[in-house]
């Protein structure tokens, strides 16, 4: 889809500009050392915008010293601030950031007001050249939305509408937006939705791909290359973050690797494809582990999201991390990658589906190290979705469709959610998981 071009500080996203790479830190904004220290070595991977949260008025003044300390240092990385739940600190940050993303779920409660409070946030970017993100998630709809289209790929299609035709009504075109959700067949939908409306509505802003809380290791990775790159190879994304609940040094290569290949830098190392019907035997000859597993999700990820495919089996090798050539047929690790991707691409379920936020400065425990062991004690729920959020701010209304909610609250608390329902609230961090699992199995006696 042919986009405008815009522009955040020194980064041009959009038009014929290569698809741009971005990221999150997951530092506390207040701790100004260590999130000058994570931009430093974001930028040193190759990240070329960076995300920090800012979850009070507080917050603004440090982003503004991180900020010009990075600047000092010679380091031009375009800085977003990341805001809800207050559309004043968004107006506040809109001075000395390259761009605001803003979340129409809650930019502000009352509807009217939040026009005012946008025509206000609009005037502060056009003063002083910031861009905007309307950066949507399919968890945090407003309630107006869902009730009147549901919790639907069209509902997520119609509140961006809505604030994209604010941003017109305001003359206002420095904008990027967003759909993300963490159901890959819904982050995808509502993109393509949105992508064929402003088509119609003869709007061309450029989008930022992702798939929210896709979890961590080759799950997040292959998850977040089935939705981001079923939409790039349709021409639709102009910059991308891949949420990994690990280091945000580890989202950038596999970004990287999603850019370069929709810009056409590299090739997949797919040496052949056998069709027959809805089954395909794919051989590869792939340089790397990592390689193999984003190039499989890549080749297969969209087709078997759309149903023009049912099975895939995997056949050829890969060269593995001690430089030893492994042979995929029939193998154990074959299977685990076809389950992998059936599951990524909705198709089959052989684990529960993890929710797990990439952590950002509103985090307050040590999520990665949680969700690894949330991920041992429940590998048996087969189906089940089981959500692991990092705040109680945007960790509940974010967990979209999960059965349960592993929700930090601060101070060594969590909350424990049945669906939408918190059913126990302030546990110690320490018996936390054992509490969760005594309920799921609670419930599924009853
Ligand atoms: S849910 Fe996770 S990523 Fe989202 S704001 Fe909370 S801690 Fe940050």
């Amino acid at each position: 889809m042919e986009t405008i071009q815009i522009q955040a500080g020194n980064v041009r996203i959009g038009g014929d500009s290569p698809i741009v790479v971005q990221t999150m830190c997951n530092t506390h904004t207040s701790d100004i050392e260590a999130s000058v220290n994570q931009c430093v070595r974001l930028v040193e991977a190759g990240a070329q915008m960076i995300r920090l949260t800012v979850p009070s008025m507080a917050q603004v003044e440090s982003l503004r010293v991180i900020r010009n300390m990075l600047r000092e240092a010679g380091i031009s990385v375009p800085l977003v601030a990341d805001v809800h739940f207050s559309s004043e600190i968004a107006i506040a940050v809109a001075e000395f950031v390259e761009k605001v993303r803003i979340n129409p779920g809650n930019f502000h409660k009352d509807h009217e007001k939040a026009k005012e409070q946008f025509a206000k946030l609009v005037k502060v970017c056009k003063d002083h050249g910031t861009a905007i993100r309307i950066g949507l998630n399919h968890g945090s709809l407003g309630e107006r939305i869902t009730n009147l289209y549901g919790n639907t790929p069209l509902a997520m299609k119609e509140a961006v509408m809505e604030w994209l035709r604010m941003c017109t009504e305001n003359d206002f075109k420095n904008v990027v937006v967003s759909l993300k959700a963490s159901n890959t067949y819904v982050m995808v939908e509502a993109y393509r939705l949105l992508a064929e409306e402003m088509k119609k509505s003869g709007m061309s802003f450029p989008m930022h791909l992702g798939v929210t809380e896709a979890g961590n290791g080759d799950a997040g990775r292959i998850k977040s290359a089935v939705g981001i790159s079923a939409l790039l190879s349709e021409g639709i994304g102009d910059t991308i973050r891949v949420s990994l609940t690990e280091d945000p040094a580890n989202e950038i290569p596999v970004a990287q690797y999603l850019a370069d290949r929709y810009d056409h830098k590299l090739h997949s190392s797919l040496s052949a494809v056998t069709i027959k019907g809805k089954s395909a035997l794919a051989t590869y000859a792939a340089p790397s582990r990592e390689r193999l597993i984003l190039d499989f999700a890549c080749d297969f990820g969209k087709r078997l999201l759309d149903k023009e495919l049912d099975e895939v089996v995997l056949d050829g090798y890969y060269i593995d991390d001690n430089g030893v050539e492994r042979n995929l047929a029939a193998s154990e690790f074959a299977e685990y990658l076809i389950d992998e991707l059936m599951q990524a691409a909705r198709r089959r379920f052989y684990r529960p589906e993890y929710i797990a936020c990439p952590g950002c400065g509103r985090t307050m425990y040590n999520l990665e190290a949680t969700f690894e062991e949330v991920k041992r004690r429940t590998s048996h729920l087969k189906g089940m979705v089981i959500a692991v959020m990092g705040c109680i701010v945007n960790g509940p209304g974010e967990m979209a469709d999960a059965d349960w909610g592993y929700v930090g609250e601060g101070n060594g608390k969590v909350s424990i959610y049945k669906g939408k329902e918190p059913l126990l609230r302030h546990v110690p961090e320490s018996e936390a998981i054992d509490r969760l699992l005594e309920l799921i199995e609670e419930s599924a006696t009853r």
